[in-house]
């Protein structure tokens, strides 16, 4: 397939309903990894821009609170609908921002539809309690929006992320103010647009673009801003956690990972090399929950490598607008830290069995393209067990005993996702309670669904996404004691 032209995207800030310039702060380019090249130039904030969205979101908060039940869960599963609808259309602004493969753009767009479904039904069910009291009382406990949230997100899933925290936020009464990765800002900005055409009173939800530390110093310093919700590095976690103590914000902190993938020997061998495949190459490695290190117990090692080599090899890489596997990487950089990780694991012994280079070729040859990779013998000495890789290396490493397949696993100081294939149902029950991680994939991969609990523990944040326990993360309690009577 020929390049896809960029769809019409607006480009500006989205404040109070209205589609505005950003005061005298320029634009910023958002540039196409596949190629280079420049797809558009949007519009820049910084403190005076991100206070007017607070002010907005601030200002529709109480409306927004009070609307009718039916009325919010009417605008917020038209958004679904939109998304579901426009699913197809949408997925090139996503592939040409972020390189990710066509198909994986537009499942991530029905995911953003599935998010904004689950939570308006959800809206519906946000029970409070009774509890028992003494005569002549009633203890009755609310639970209520929070106020003004703020919410900053990554360019690994440039809708994934944004709708994962609008949806619930907006189902249980709150407002937001949102700023998208600098680097793939248009897919947030094709959501807004959604907004506005499903009729979300002006201000309920805000969009700034520009200086990341300025914008995100405005939204941590403000009393309005109550909720804070982030998606990132554990690098930038750490800075908005201090930053946010002198405001005493609620903090939802989903960052970095590193999981382990351990394969037992009487595990069936094909599911594991599939499912490997499917959760350590989506979008090409750069998911804070793909697999990063694969311990695999030595009797079945050959056999294991053999197969996944195999598979690994017939990976395609190329443009996402293709018919691929892989696309490019986001930045060069992620390429320099990538090299850097298998020059000190080769340097240390490590052998390299597939991939290893930049990938090369004519449609390659200006994009961030790099082989998926499979390192061999990899040890606990080598910078990659303990750094997260985010790109499409498959470091391999042996082990003898589930006790030590365990230990190995949890020598991490992340905490987010892990996933173990084997038959025998008791090695299941020691494994998963075993692992020191917020999520535990089970001779499976997809550990991710609008109603089950998303997020780590350790460096790699707290707070839950999705499920009842992300919806709980925007309310908070106020319990009332109601004498009725003399
Ligand atoms: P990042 O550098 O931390 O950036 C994430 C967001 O934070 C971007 O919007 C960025 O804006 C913004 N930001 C950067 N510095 C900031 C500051 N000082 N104050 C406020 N905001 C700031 O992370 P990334 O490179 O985009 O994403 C990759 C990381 O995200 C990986 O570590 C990955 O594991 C993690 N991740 C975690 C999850 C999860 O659910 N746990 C999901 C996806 C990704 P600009 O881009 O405009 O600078």
């Amino acid at each position: 397939m020929s390049k896809p032209n960029l769809p019409n995207v607006k480009t500006q800030l989205f404040i109070d309903g209205k589609w505005i310039d950003g005061d005298k702060k320029g634009t910023k380019a958002v540039i196409n990894p596949a190629n280079g090249e420049t797809l558009t130039e949007v519009a820049q904030a910084g403190e005076a821009e991100t206070t007017r969205a607070i002010e907005a979101a601030k200002k529709a908060f109480g409306g927004w609170k009070e609307l009718e039940l039916a009325k919010r869960v009417a605008i917020l599963n038209k958004i679904g609908d939109l998304l579901e609808e426009r699913a197809e259309e949408l997925a090139p602004i996503m592939t040409l921002e972020q390189g990710k493969p066509l198909k994986e753009s537009k499942g991530e767009f029905l995911t953003g539809a599935a998010n904004f479904h689950w939570a308006a039904e959800e809206a519906r069910r946000l029970y409070g309690e009774t509890i028992p009291a003494p005569n002549n009382h009633a203890y009755i406990v609310k639970k209520e929006p929070i106020g003004v949230v703020g919410a900053i997100t990554p360019w690994n899933f440039p809708a994934g992320m944004v709708t994962r925290k609008i949806a619930p936020a907006l189902a249980t009464g709150n407002t937001v103010v949102l700023k998208p990765s600098g680097d793939t800002p248009l897919s947030a900005l094709a959501i807004f647009e959604l907004f506005e055409e499903a009729g979300l009173p002006n201000g309920v939800a805000n969009l700034v673009m520009g200086s990341s530390k300025e914008i995100g110093k405005t939204l941590t310093d403000s009393d309005d801003v109550r909720k804070l919700t982030f998606t990132g590095s554990t690098a930038v976690g750490q800075t908005l956690f201090e930053q946010s103590g002198q405001t005493l914000k609620k903090l939802s902190l989903e960052l970095g990972g590193h999981a382990p993938f351990i394969v037992f020997a009487d595990a069936n061998i094909d599911d594991a090399v599939a499912g490997l495949i499917a959760s350590k190459f989506r979008n090409n490695g750069q998911v804070c929950i793909a697999p990063n290190r694969i311990f695999v117990e030595a009797s079945i090692l050959s056999t294991f490598q053999e197969k996944l080599v195999e598979k690994v090899k017939n990976l395609k890489v190329g443009n996402g607008w293709d018919e691929v596997d892989v696309g490019p990487l986001i930045r060069e950089d992620a390429i320099d830290k990538i090299e850097d990780q298998l020059k000190d694991a080769k340097a240390k012994g490590a052998e390299v069995l597939v991939g290893g280079k930049k990938a090369t070729g004519d449609v390659l040859e200006n994009g961030n393209f790099y082989l998926p990779t499979i390192l061999g013998n990899v040890t606990r000495d080598m910078n990659i067990f303990y750094e997260e890789t985010f790109g499409p290396v498959v470091p391999l490493i042996t082990f003898e005993t589930t006790e030590e397949a365990i230990k190995l696993a949890n020598d991490s100081e992340f905490g987010l996702a892990s996933y173990f294939y084997t038959k025998d149902l008791s090695r299941v029950e020691q494994v998963s309670s075993g692992l020191e991680y917020g999520m535990v994939g089970a001779n499976e991969v997809a550990i991710s669904n609008p109603e089950t609990p998303f997020g780590g523990v350790k460096h790699s944040g707290f707070g839950r996404e999705n499920g009842h326990f992300g919806m709980e993360e925007y309310l908070q309690v106020k319990f009332v004691n109601l004498k009725y009577r003399d």
